[in-house]
């Protein structure tokens, strides 16, 4: 079956996913896929199946879905692999559209150099690139590319896809205690990602088993700075930290909202206090939560912050 789904997403609301790559076939092997270690590494294009058939998978899911009254979002390409690998890409996309739902695509950005993978990603609604890094060691520590690719034509075709593009561009960078989360780094990848002018900046950690187990999240303080220093230079910086929080979804029940809220960005002490003041609610939702170790306490510039506790974090 080359579609699953759908899936609850944060990010792009409820998702029918698209398989369009054998299992882990991969430009890259991140430390921390949580896929495992990539299987087929590859920088060729191809073709992997009959598009015709993925439209077919798609189209029964499609179907299955609005007969149980469930509705479809996003149409999203999510391998096991690097979806840009698959050379009918564009094909599919102009395949899928005439289901009349919006289509994303989540790639790692590593063949966007090419101006055919760029024309295949025109077509998507949404497309998320991968920015782990902009400095040449960091990458291959984290991305470990296979040795054709260059990181200067990729950081280049970004900048050159990003300029043309016409749909919701988002970025996604994945933080990994001691390999990308240093200061310095995360103002390079800031000023990279300001230049680039992502509609969302996603800021990750791993949350599920990582291809090596030495690829940890960094904790909350670090997580909080990296966000902040992102946060001064690029518009609209989320977390992606294994949570489906929604900061702009009010239940009514404050400590609800509070982790939801701070799943998605972390709160300055002054905005929890607007927070629970509107809610009128007080200080003590807060301690309970710190007690319970679900929210946590951090400090970045002589400033108070509160964030949901990491999944997976140590500390
Ligand atoms: S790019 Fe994605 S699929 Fe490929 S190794 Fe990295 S995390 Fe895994």
């Amino acid at each position: 079956m080359k579609a699953f789904g759908p899936v609850p997403s944060r990010r792009l609301g409820r998702s029918l996913g698209v398989n369009n790559i054998p299992p882990k076939t991969c430009t890259y092997s991140c430390v921390y896929c949580q896929l495992g270690r990539t299987i087929k590494m590859q920088v060729e294009r191809r073709a992997f199946y009959q598009p015709e058939e993925i439209l077919r998978d798609v189209e029964e899911k499609v179907r299955n879905a609005r007969e149980v009254g469930e509705s479809i979002d996003y149409l999203t390409f999510v391998p096991d692999g690097e979806p840009t690998l698959d050379v009918g890409l564009g094909q599919e996309i102009e395949l899928l559209k005439p289901l009349g739902i919006n289509i994303a695509v989540i790639t790692n950005a590593s063949l966007i150099w090419s101006e055919d993978v760029q024309k295949d990603l025109r077509r998507a609604d949404w497309v998320s690139l991968k920015v782990d890094s902009v400095s040449e060691d960091v990458w291959h520590r984290i991305n470990r590319p296979h040795r054709a690719l260059q990181l200067a034509s990729i950081l280049e075709g970004m900048l050159e896809f990003a300029k043309a593009y016409e749909g919701e561009l988002a970025t996604e960078t994945m933080l990994v205690e001691g390999v990308n989360d240093g200061d310095e780094h995360v103002k390079e990848v800031a000023d990279f990602l300001a230049e680039l002018r992502p509609a969302r900046a996603y800021l990750s950690i791993p949350t599920r088993p990582p291809a090596e187990k030495w690829a940890q999240p960094p904790n909350e303080k670090v997580v909080n700075r990296a966000y902040q220093i992102l946060g001064d230079r690029v518009d609209h910086v989320e977390y992606l930290i294994g949570y489906e929080g929604n900061a702009f979804a009010f239940t009514g029940n404050a400590e609800e909202d509070l982790l939801s809220i701070t799943a998605v960005h972390p709160m300055r002490e002054e905005a929890v206090k607007e927070f629970l003041a509107r809610a009128r609610a007080d200080w003590s939702i807060v301690r309970k939560l710190l007690e319970q170790g679900q929210l946590v306490e951090t400090e970045y510039e002589g400033n108070k912050f509160y964030m949901r506790r990491l999944q997976g974090a140590r500390g």
